[in-house]
């Protein structure tokens, strides 16, 4: 049997044929696949870097690392329990969840021939685990790079760019690089919109795995996008797909806001496939929490400010989009409200009594889910039906 990333890159070559048959045969030069082998012979340098698994923008990892470091990605294959075990095993028990998959991921990209594993910052403890995972990996008997992105980021992007340039590749061109980046937030913006179209419609296809199927298109359409136009229509394509499938939903479905902490509350490998299980159940699900909302947009003083009457302070990385988008979710009338956090997660436990005060003053129920690497699927889908079945009853009874 192939190996799964054997496997990976023959999907990648077969869209990349799919998606060159699209073109006109001509012939006359191919001037950008020119310009682009002169760039690459001037600017690339060939290592292997890895980002870690985060719920579905490894196309913006495999574009930033290739467009913008210019150098090889290594992308990772679908995560196995092996990888949360060797993750856990080289834990400390008092870290949370996300260090544990974040250094089974690692490991597993360093296993299979990075050069540099790439680590973000944070604005909780994540910020910390960068220097903890590389000494845990380097004890385990690893040699490799690490870019951490809390490093130069604490001397603003100018600091940020000379950590890239030293420890990545001098040769960047800084100029094409930077449209680059303009192209990473690009992408990451349009992967949260189709997202948030998937989580509120996709509970109501006719078919089932429609939805699913137009998303792995989408997916596998962006990780062969090199510039914002090729972006831009893998969007268009996958919102004509989207548009084009059949659903069948209610007048007033069950609407459910999903709230909490940046790895759980979004990444399916954390949260046990949370969306796929609402959606299963028939539900609109709405998650104000992304990575746009919370990093590109985010204006931190103003979302406090619409939620003035439950914090006064800023409690930590997710706790005002969490409270913020609680407070919309109750006004705007939905039936309930998913709480998701990791075992551990000292911001999202704050907002618990916040979040309780505001289920009491709008009579919405919440649901508070916390994940650790012992969290059992069957145990969450029990959970979440009797949550589904209650807001039902709710409903009905109200209309
Ligand atoms: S937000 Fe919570 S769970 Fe996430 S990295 Fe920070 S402390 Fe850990």
């Amino acid at each position: 049997m192939a190996k799964p990333q054997s496997m990976i890159e023959q999907v990648r070559s077969s869209v990349a044929v799919e998606l060159d048959r699209k073109r006109k045969p001509t012939l006359r030069p191919d001037k950008k696949a020119e310009k682009k082998a002169k760039h690459r012979a001037k600017h690339h340098r060939p290592m292997k870097a890895a980002f870690f698994r985060y719920c579905y923008y490894d196309p913006a990892f495999k574009f930033f690392v290739e467009q913008v470091l210019d150098v090889d990605y290594l992308p990772l294959p679908e995560a196995t329990r092996q990888t949360t075990e060797v993750g856990v095993q080289n834990s400390s028990d008092y870290v949370c969840t996300p260090y544990k998959h974040i250094l089974g991921d690692f490991v597993e990209a360093l296993d299979l021939g990075a050069d540099m594993v790439i680590q973000f910052g944070g604005p909780c403890r994540l910020g910390y685990y960068g220097e903890l995972q590389e000494s845990a990996l380097r004890d385990m008997g690893y040699e490799f790079d690490m870019l951490n992105f809390a490093h130069g980021i604490e001397k603003g992007y100018l600091g940020w760019a000379k950590e890239v340039l030293s420890k990545v590749n001098p040769d960047i061109d800084i100029p094409h690089g930077v449209v680059k980046l303009k192209g990473t937030a690009k992408m990451m913006e349009l992967l949260d919109e189709a997202r948030d179209y998937f989580l509120a419609y996709g509970g109501f296809e006719r078919k089932r795995g429609s939805f699913d199927k137009a998303w792995d298109g989408y997916m596998n359409e962006l990780r062969c996008a090199t510039d914002e136009r090729d972006i831009n229509q893998a969007y268009k394509h996958v919102m004509e797909s989207f548009r084009a499938i059949e659903i069948d939903k209610p007048e007033r479905p069950i609407r459910i806001g999903v709230v909490g902490e940046m790895f759980t509350a979004i990444d399916e490998r954390s949260n046990l496939g949370l969306d796929h299980k609402l959606m299963s159940l028939g539900v609109e699900v709405h998650r104000m929490l992304n990575f746009t909302n919370r990093y590109l947009h985010y204006n931190e003083p103003n979302l406090r400010v619409g939620a003035k009457d439950y914090i006064t302070y800023d409690m930590g990385p997710t706790s005002t989009l969490t409270i913020a988008a609680a407070k919309q979710y109750a006004q705007a009338g939905f039936d309930g409200i998913i709480h998701a956090k990791s075992a551990g997660c000292t911001p999202e436990i704050d907002c618990i009594p916040v979040l309780q005060k505001i289920s009491e003053d709008y009579a919405i129920p919440i649901l508070y889910l916390t994940y650790d690497s012992q969290t059992s699927d069957t145990g969450l889908d029990t959970r979440l039906e009797a949550f589904y079945d209650m807001l039902a009853m709710k409903k009905e009874k109200l209309s």
